[in-house]
C-alpha cells in the first residue's frame, strides 16, 4: 500500500469555507425542506433553441469531429472580433488577439502559469472569484489580497499597494461588472489602473464574464474600451452567462498579443481546445440578435426589483445592482455572514452564500443569486420577513 500525499501546491488551498453550509443544505434536502436555493451562480434559464440547433447540426459533421485548433478555429475567433467590434467598437486581430476558452474558468485557471515564476506577486481582488488566488498558488505565485469594500466603492485601493509588492507584481486580477458584488467601476478607476500597470509593468487580467447582464439600459463598458488597454492587458470573457451556456464550457480571451500567446503556449501543452461544434454553436450565440437577449435581461430585472423591493422592506441594507445577478446585502447587527446563512436556512429554508466564503473582507455581507424564478423570490422574500 502506498502513502497517497497531496502535493504542498494542493496541501496550501485556502480553507474551504462553505463547508458548513453545504453541510446544512445537506441536512435540509434530507429532511425534506422545501428550499429556495439562491446561492447559485448558474442560470435557470435554458440556452436559446437557435444555440441548440446549431449544436445539433455541427455534430452530424464529421468535420468537426476530430481535434480542433489549439488556439480556436479562425471562424470563432473572427466571430469574437466581429461581436466585439459591434458590442464596444474595438477592433481585434482575430489572428493573435483572440483566444478560444474552455469557459473562462480555464483560461483565469491558467494563465499565471504563462507569466508567475515562483515567488512572483499577484494583486487579487477580494471578495472575488476564488480561481484568482488559486490559479496563483497552482504557479507558485504569492497572493497579496487587494480588499475590495464598501467605502471604496468595491474598487481595489491602488495607492494602498506597498512599494515592494508593486514591484515584485507580475499579474493583477480585476473584474466588472463584480462577482460577488454586483460592483462596476467608473472610467476613473480604469484610466489609473491602466497607469499603474504601466508605471509597476503588470499585467492586467480583466474578468467580464458579466458585461451583458445589465440593467435599467446601461451597457457596462470592457477594459478594452480605454486608452492603452490592450498595451498592457487582456479581458476575459465568458458565454455562459450571457447565452445561459453555462454546462458547454466556452469562452474566450482577448488583448495584448504577447499576453494572449503567452496564454495560448500553456494550453497548446495541456488541452487540446474546444469542440469544434460548440466553437459553430459559439459563432451562433455571438451573432443572436439583442431582442432574443433583452428578454431574458428583463427577467433578471424583474426578479432583481422583487427581491430588492422585499429587501428594502425587511430593512435589510443593499445596492440595486446595475448588472450581474446578484444582490450584496449587508447582514443586520448580531450576526455575521455564516451565522446569518444559517439563520435564513434554518428558519426560512432559504440559502444564500456568505460573504466571507469570497475572501475575508467580504465579512458583514451575504450574496443572493438571482437563478430562481420571481415566484420563488417572492416567496423567499414572505419567509424571511416572517423572522426579522
Ligand atoms: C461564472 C464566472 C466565470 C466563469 O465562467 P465560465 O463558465 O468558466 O466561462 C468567471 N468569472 C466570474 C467572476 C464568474 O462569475
Amino acid at each position: 500500500m502506498i502513502e497517497v500525499r497531496l502535493a504542498d501546491r494542493v496541501r496550501n488551498l485556502p480553507p474551504y469555507l462553505f463547508a458548513t453550509i453545504d453541510k446544512m443544505k445537506q441536512e435540509s434536502l434530507s429532511k425534506g425542506v422545501d428550499l429556495i436555493d439562491l446561492s447559485i451562480g448558474d442560470p435557470d434559464i435554458p440556452t436559446p433553441s437557435h444555440i441548440i440547433d446549431s449544436l445539433k447540426k455541427a455534430s452530424e459533421d464529421k468535420e468537426n469531429h476530430r481535434y480542433p485548433s489549439y488556439e480556436g478555429m479562425y471562424a470563432f475567433r473572427e466571430a469574437v472580433a466581429n461581436w466585439y467590434k459591434r458590442r464596444f467598437g474595438v477592433s481585434l486581430d482575430p489572428k493573435n488577439e483572440v483566444l478560444s476558452l474552455i469557459g473562462s474558468k480555464e483560461g483565469i485557471g491558467h494563465i499565471p502559469l504563462a507569466f508567475v515564476n515562483p515567488g512572483d506577486v499577484v494583486l487579487v481582488p477580494s471578495p472575488g472569484y476564488p480561481v484568482y488566488p488559486v490559479s496563483t498558488i497552482f504557479a507558485g505565485g504569492e497572493v497579496f489580497i487587494m480588499p475590495i469594500v464598501e467605502s471604496n466603492d468595491y474598487l481595489p485601493d491602488l495607492e494602498a499597494i506597498p512599494e515592494d509588492i508593486r514591484n515584485r507584481a507580475k499579474m493583477m486580477f480585476v473584474n466588472y461588472p463584480n462577482n460577488p458584488t454586483s460592483a462596476l467601476a467608473p472610467d476613473e478607476f480604469f484610466v489609473r489602473l491602466i497607469d499603474f500597470a504601466n508605471n509597476h509593468n503588470i499585467i492586467i487580467c480583466h474578468d467580464c464574464a458579466y458585461s451583458e447582464i445589465f440593467f435599467d439600459g446601461v451597457r457596462p463598458k470592457s477594459f478594452l474600451q480605454y486608452d492603452g488597454a490592450k498595451e498592457v492587458g487582456i479581458e476575459f470573457h465568458s458565454l455562459s452567462k450571457t447565452y445561459n451556456m453555462t454546462g458547454w464550457r466556452i469562452g474566450f480571451a482577448v488583448g495584448n498579443k504577447d499576453v494572449i500567446f503567452g496564454l495560448g503556449k500553456i494550453k497548446t501543452n495541456i488541452d487540446s481546445g474546444v469542440f469544434q461544434a460548440i466553437q459553430i454553436a459559439g459563432i451562433t450565440a455571438l451573432n443572436t440578435p439583442d431582442v432574443v437577449l433583452a428578454p431574458i435581461r428583463d427577467v433578471y430585472q424583474q426578479r432583481r426589483d422583487a427581491l430588492c423591493d422585499g429587501l428594502d422592506e425587511i430593512g435589510l441594507k443593499h445596492i440595486r445592482p446595475k448588472a450581474t445577478f446578484y444582490v450584496w446585502v449587508k447582514v443586520p447587527d448580531g450576526f455575521d455572514s455564516t451565522t446569518f446563512t444559517a439563520h435564513i436556512l434554518e428558519r426560512c429554508g432559504v440559502l444564500c452564500t456568505p460573504g466571507v466564503g469570497f475572501g475575508a473582507p467580504g465579512e458583514g455581507y451575504v450574496r443572493f443569486a438571482l437563478t430562481q424564478s420571481i415566484e420563488r423570490i417572492k416567496e423567499a422574500i414572505k419567509r424571511i420577513k416572517g423572522v426579522f
